[in-house]
């Protein structure tokens, strides 16, 4: 007999796992900045219509030490990619990227040497979202997408697959 049926009814059994991951994905608080035009959907989720609050995520926090998600809202400047790589290195872990519109994604519409094209040649990507510019509703379906798939991520492997293999590719100045 499985130590569930043991237990009287109302009992609840969960993995530390499950437990750790879900604590994760319900207190999600992104990094405060934006890059671009995308940005202002970003703010328009944060925003009383859209309520990021029902999420957990409602402080945008002005610290990357105080943050565990970033949105990369908007085009990459070549300038600015070492900013955006700085600020990912200071965010505590477990951490997690959402590269929000086309341009953050592969550079869209500004396929030129001042663009990067798309934010993982800077630092590991967990969604992608399209559009041009996404409208808050897809950017809180990729954000559901994302807890689900925290929910599903193994404790430990996670990390050290993310800290190996991390190119910066910039144009030299
Ligand atoms: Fe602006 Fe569109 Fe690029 Fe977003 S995807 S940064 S809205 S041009």
């Amino acid at each position: 007999m499985g130590l569930e049926e043991k237990l009287p009814d109302g009992i609840l059994l969960a993995s530390i796992e499950t437990l750790v991951n879900w604590t994760r994905k319900s207190s999600l608080w992104p990094v405060t900045f934006g890059l671009a035009c995308c940005a202002i959907e970003m703010m328009t989720f944060g925003a009383p219509r859209f309520d990021s609050a029902r999420f957990g995520m409602e402080v945008f926090r002005p610290s990357p030490r105080q943050s565990d998600l970033m949105i990369v809202a908007g085009r990459v400047s070549q300038k600015m990619a070492p900013v955006v790589r700085q600020i990912y290195d200071q965010m505590a872990e477990p951490r997690w990227v959402i590269a929000m519109g086309v341009c953050a994604s592969s550079g869209g519409m500004f396929n030129n040497y001042a663009i990067v094209q798309g934010v993982d040649h800077i630092v590991p990507v967990d969604m992608y979202l399209p559009g041009c510019p996404p409208r808050p509703e897809m950017l809180i379906d990729a954000i559901l997408k994302l807890h689900h798939k925290i929910m599903n991520e193994p404790l430990g492997p996670k990390r050290a697959e993310k800290k190996a293999g991390q190119k910066v590719e910039l144009v030299p100045s």
